[in-house]
C-alpha cells in the first residue's frame, strides 16, 4: 500500500484514530494514537516523535528524542478498538542522522532478510511459528501470582487434579489429555474461534486452532507461513488479539513458557525453509527425510549455535522451566524426522516439495520474534556458508536414552544465565552483514542480567517457603 492509499482508506472506512505501534527491546508492543486528520503523507516521510528513553532497552535520557515512521503495508483496521482505529506498525529512526535505529528489532529483521539476499544462497525465507498459550480465569490467576502460599497450594492441589486422581466432575481434561477432546472438555473452543475470526479479519492467515496437551486452558492457533519480517509482525498481532479477546471474556491469556508446575509448557516451534527463484532449497526427494544437503547444513548451523541462540529464542528465566525432559519440549540438540524429543524435527506429513521445512522446537513466545527469527536465520546461514555437518539423526526417544549414548547428545542450556554466557562466547555469526550490532548484543545481555536474572535472584521464591520455612 502507498501512503496516499492509506490516507484514502482512512476516509473510506470512517476511521477516527490512527494507532502507531512499535516494539520495545524485550518484545512488547508500544503505541500512541493520533486523530485520523493528523495522518498525512508527510507522516510517512518525516515521522512522529516519541521519548526513546522511556522504552525498555532503548535510549539514554540525554539522547531520548526518536521518531516513528509508519510502514504503510502494515495498515489494518484494529480489531480490538471499539472506536474505528487504523493500526500501523512503525520503524524507528534517529531524528538527527535520519538513520534507522540499530536497536529497533524490526530493523534487525529487515537486515537479516537483506543479508540472505546478498549472500546469494537464497532470496526468501519462510517462517511458521506454532504459538502456544494458556487462558486462565482472571481472578484465580491474579491470586496465584501475588500470593506465594496460594501458588504452592494451587499447583500441587487444585490445578492438577487429573494427575492426583481426585474426582473430576467438571469435564476437565485429565493430566496430559488436553490434546484434544471436543467440548465440553475443550471449554475454550468458542473463545479460540472468536480469536481466529479477528485474526482472519486483519489478514493473519490461519490453518488450524486446537486445545493443547496441558490439562487446563492451553491453546494453539497456527498461522500460514510468511516471510521473516511479515511473520514477526503477525506474531505481534497474534499476541495482541489473543490477550485482548481473552480479556473481553474476563479471562487472561499468557504466553509465559511454563506457568504450571508439572504440566506441559507453551512453546513456539518455528518451521523454516529457504527458497530461491520459487524453489524450496530444503527439498530433496532422495535425501534423509527428503531434505537437501543445504537443509542439513542449515540444521548444522542451528545446532552448533543453539546455546547462543537460546539467548534470543528462549530469553526468559521461565523459558528454562519449560526446557526439561518429559513435556514435549526439546532438551537435546539433535535432529530427527517425526521425533518430538529432538530440538529439530523434520515434519513428514506430506511429500509435497513445497511443504518441506525443518521445525526448530526450543523457542517460546517470550522471544522477540524479530530478533529470534533473525538470529535463527543467521545461524542456519552460517551452517550453509561453513558447511557445518549436523551429524547423524537420532530416531529413538532421546528422553529415554541411557549410558554413553545419552552422554553423546548435547543439550540446551539449563538457564538463561548459561544462554547469555554462550552468546557472549559465540556471536560472530550474528554480526555478519551488521545484522546484529555489538551494541545490541551488549544491551540485550545487560538488560536480561540486570532486569531479569538478578532481579529474580534477589527475591525469595514461593517454593523456598515450602522447603525451608520450618527448618
Ligand atoms: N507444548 C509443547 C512445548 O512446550 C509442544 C507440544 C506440541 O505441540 N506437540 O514445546
Ligand atoms: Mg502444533
Ligand atoms: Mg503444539
Ligand atoms: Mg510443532
Amino acid at each position: 500500500m502507498k501512503p496516499e492509499e492509506v490516507v484514502a482508506l482512512v476516509k473510506e472506512k470512517g476511521i477516527q484514530f490512527i494507532d502507531m505501534k512499535f516494539n520495545d527491546l524485550p518484545g512488547l508492543w508500544q503505541h500512541f494514537t493520533i486523530p485520523a486528520g493528523e495522518l498525512t503523507d508527510e507522516v510517512f516521510r518525516e515521522g512522529l516523535g516519541f521519548d526513546g528513553s522511556s522504552i525498555r532497552g532503548f535510549q539514554e535520557i540525554q539522547e531520548s528524542d526518536m521518531i516513528l515512521i509508519p510502514d504503510p503495508d502494515t495498515a489494518i483496521v484494529d480489531p480490538i478498538c471499539s472506536v474505528p482505529t487504523l493500526s500501523l506498525i512503525c520503524d524507528i529512526y534517529d531524528p538527527i542522522t535520519k538513520e534507522p535505529y540499530t536497536r529497533d528489532p524490526r530493523f534487525v529483521a529487515k537486515k537479516a532478510e537483506s543479508y540472505l539476499k546478498e549472500s546469494g544462497i537464497a532470496d526468501t525465507s519462510y517462517w511458521g511459528p506454532e504459538m502456544e498459550f494458556f487462558i486462565f480465569d482472571d481472578v484465580r490467576f491474579d491470586q496465584t501470582v501475588h500470593c506465594g502460599y496460594y501458588f504452592v497450594d494451587s499447583i500441587e492441589g487444585e490445578w492438577n487434579t487429573g494427575r492426583e486422581e481426585k474426582p473430576n466432575l467438571g469435564y476437565k481434561p485429565r493430566y496430559k489429555e488436553g490434546y484434544f477432546p471436543v467440548p465440553p472438555h475443550d471449554s475454550l473452543h468458542d473463545l479460540r474461534s472468536e480469536i481466529v475470526l479477528a485474526m482472519l479479519e486483519i489478514g493473519n492467515g490461519i490453518e488450524v486452532h486446537h486445545h493443547e496437551v496441558a490439562s487446563g486452558g492451553q491453546g494453539e492457533i497456527d498461522m500460514k507461513f510468511d516471510t521473516l519480517t511479515k511473520m514477526a509482525d503477525k506474531c505481534m498481532k497474534y499476541k495482541y488479539i489473543v490477550k485482548n479477546i481473552a480479556r473481553r471474556h474476563n479471562k487472561v491469556a499468557t504466553f509465559m513458557p511454563k506457568p504450571l508446575f508439572q504440566d506441559n509448557g507453551s512453546g513456539m516451534h518455528t518451521h523454516q525453509s529457504l527458497w530461491k527463484d520459487g524453489t524450496n532449497l530444503f527439498f530433496d526427494p532422495d535425501g534423509y527425510a527428503q531434505i537437501s544437503q543445504t537443509a542439513k547444513y542449515y540444521i548444522g548451523g542451528l545446532l552448533e549455535h543453539a546455546p547462543a541462540l537460546m539467548a534470543f529464542c528462549a530469553p526468559t528465566t521461565n523459558s528454562y522451566k519449560r526446557l526439561v525432559p518429559g513435556f514435549e519440549a526439546p532438551v537435546n540438540l539433535t535432529y530427527s524426522s517425526r521425533n518430538r524429543s529432538a530440538a529439530i524435527r523434520i515434519p513428514m506429513y506430506s511429500n509435497n516439495p513445497k511443504s518441506k521445512r525443518i521445525e526448530f522446537r526450543p523457542p517460546d513466545c517470550t522471544c522477540n520474534p524479530y530478533l529470534a527469527f533473525a538470529a535463527m536465520l543467521m545461524a542456519g546461514l552460517d551452517g550453509i556458508e561453513r558447511e557445518i555437518d549436523p551429524g547423524e539423526p537420532i530416531e529413538k526417544n532421546i528422553y529415554k536414552l541411557e549410558g554413553p549414548e545419552a552422554h553423546k547428545v548435547k543439550t540446551v542450556p539449563g538457564s538463561l544465565e548459561e544462554a547469555l554466557i554462550a552468546l557472549e562466547q559465540d556471536h560472530d555469526f550474528l554480526l555478519k552483514g551488521n545484522v546484529f550490532t555489538a551494541d545490541l548484543l551488549d544491551v540485550w545481555i545487560r538488560y536480561k542480567r540486570e532486569r531479569e536474572i538478578d532481579a529474580i535472584k534477589l527475591r525469595p521464591h514461593p517454593y523456598e517457603f515450602h522447603l525451608y520455612f520450618d527448618l
